[in-house]
């Protein structure tokens, strides 16, 4: 299942009183045994979870969009999943990219800038 962020307005309410999730047209329950998160059920936040529940006769992507068109579009929820630390991964690239620079100056034997 899906961690309870408003799938309107992405926030995370899950500290929060009310808010839950709401069953639309469109809700196929998983099969006995399966996991995951069932299609066309949505979570919303205790400040939307009314007005998505008055649209839960439409399919839930039918319903995101009039609800966008009531109250706006929110920014997009941020990854799940571990933070990707975008920094560690540059600095390894730069690590890398300097090693591959010191292998082609020693195969090639020329010098950068810096050493001359
Ligand atoms: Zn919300």
């Amino acid at each position: 299942m899906k961690p309870p962020y408003c799938f309107l307005c992405h926030r995370d309410f899950h500290k929060e009183k009310g808010g839950d999730l709401v069953y639309f047209s469109d809700y196929v329950p998983l099969e006995e045994g399966m996991m995951g998160h069932s299609s066309g059920s949505e979570w919303f936040c205790p400040e939307h979870q009314a007005a998505a529940n008055a649209l839960a006769f439409k399919t839930s992507s039918e319903a995101l969009l009039d609800l966008q068109r009531e109250y706006g579009e929110f920014p997009p929820l941020p990854p799940f999943g571990p933070n990707p630390d975008h920094e560690a991964r540059e600095l390894s690239a730069g690590a890398l990219m300097r090693k591959i620079v010191d292998i082609v100056r020693r195969i090639t034997g020329r010098a950068t800038p810096k050493d001359k």
